[in-house]
């Protein structure tokens, strides 16, 4: 099921970016604005095949024209051609690249060919630890998402939700914040930018745009198509000859509240309202202790990535596994109350910063947010525990690392006020 987005194609949204309106990319020989690139692929087909067969790549020229342009893979889609960032080469391209993503040691991305994630000419496909096909017949419960041999399976190891969740935010470009003008960031731009990946990925070998379903912002002209949309999305869950299907919902969470099935979660902008046990929720409070803490409070956001089976004849939705993400109002992610309240303070000062995602790690040394507009960039630093010996080792590590690589960098003492921010002092 293709989620219809009227007028929101990955194209339009895109081109709507700042400030990418001027880039260029050389395909073959030729230099085309991306933006035309990506309004209509179709009038550049003969130059895309020209480009993969004779160079294997076209090149993006956010850097201007040199000997060494940062690659960009050709992808065939559903007999259209595009253009995606080349694997683990994000950090080649200027800040200001619709194809700038952190790489190597500023990002958790699992290193190649390593963590669940495989990306290829004809897409990326995301091997989740959570079985999306399971059988049910003889109330043994058993996943069918394992295609590969044993061996293969364990070479290639999957991500959790969490990771899916920082892979999105990563490639929708979501844990960026470019806005100079102090205006906020809508769900609805999330869920546009959104649409790119949802198109090229694919999970546990189902496409993503069918398995996931990104909750729409609720609109009375456009209720009626997204709630067909959603109950084809719920059609295909459930139970057929033995074996369920599962379904991953994206939303941002309204609130979570006791009822006769145990707590309901409700998403905003969604109706229909989602099933968890009370350990189920004891349990993701430990895990995501951010998310669930009082700093969730009225200018954070709750982002919730749900893994749902239908409970057959009620068609109820109950949760099977979930993952949490708080962020700012804008939907960066941040890792506390004291990250938040530097994202906005960034926000506020129009900076242009990066907040770095941990996937699945957890330990894992990374600034709290990179500061784009200085060049080298700005490392921030937001030091919020106090007297733990663990911390206080991990936070003096940092520290020398960032002065043997001379880096610039803005930290912050919780206990004391919060230095300036702000870019022209
Ligand atoms: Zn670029």
């Amino acid at each position: 099921m293709k989620q219809p987005l009227p007028g929101a194609g990955p194209a339009s949204s895109r081109g709507a970016r700042t400030p990418a309106s001027g880039q260029r990319v050389q395909i073959a020989d030729r230099q085309v604005p991306l933006a035309l690139v990506r309004r209509s692929p179709a009038r550049y087909t003969y130059l895309f095949a020209k480009a993969r067969s004779e160079d294997g790549c076209a090149y993006c020229m956010c850097q201007g024209s040199q000997p060494r342009m940062p690659r960009l893979v050709i992808r065939a889609r559903a007999g259209r051609f595009h253009l995606a960032g080349w694997p683990d080469e994000g950090s080649q391209h200027a800040h200001h690249c619709d194809f700038f993503k952190l790489d190597g040691e500023l990002s958790g991305r699992p290193m190649r060919g390593d963590g669940g994630i495989l990306q290829t000419e004809d897409g990326t496909s995301i091997r989740l630890n959570v079985p999306l096909t399971v059988v049910t017949a003889g109330q043994v419960t058993a996943s069918l998402d394992s295609p590969d041999s044993p061996e293969a399976a364990a070479a290639r190891r999957a991500i959790g939700l969490l990771g899916m969740v920082h892979f999105l935010w990563e490639e929708a470009q979501l844990n960026q914040w470019r806005n100079a003008r102090r205006t906020q960031r809508h769900w609805h731009v999330c869920r546009t930018r959104l649409q790119g990946p949802l198109e090229e990925c694919s999970v546990n070998g189902q496409p993503l745009a069918e398995a996931l379903y990104v909750v729409p912002v609720f609109r009375r002209t456009t209720a009626d198509i997204h709630k067909a949309a959603f109950a084809q999305f719920q059609e295909r869950l459930g139970e057929q000859e033995g074996r369920a299907r599962r379904g991953l919902l994206l939303g941002e969470i309204k609130n979570i509240q006791p009822s006769t099935y145990g707590h309901r979660i409700a998403l905003r902008h969604l109706p229909k309202g989602l099933f968890a046990s009370a350990k189920q929720l004891e349990r993701w409070k430990r895990s995501y202790a951010a998310a669930f803490s009082s700093a969730a409070g009225e200018t954070a956001c709750r982002i919730a990535l749900l893994a749902v089976e239908q409970r057959p004849r009620s068609g109820v939705l109950k949760v099977v596994d979930a993952a949490f993400m708080l962020t700012d109002r804008n939907y960066i992610p941040v890792d506390s109350s004291y990250e938040l309240r530097m994202a906005e303070a960034l926000a506020d000062a129009s900076r242009r910063f990066i907040k770095p995602l941990r996937w699945d790690r957890s330990d894992d040394v990374f600034p709290d947010f990179i500061l784009t507009d200085t060049e080298p960039p700005t490392f921030v630093e937001v030091y919020g525990v106090q007297g733990r010996a663990s911390y206080e080792i991990r936070k003096r590590i940092k520290q020398i690392i960032y002065q043997r690589q001379g880096r610039t960098v803005i930290a912050w003492e919780v206990a004391q006020e919060m230095p300036s921010v702000s870019l022209h002092k």
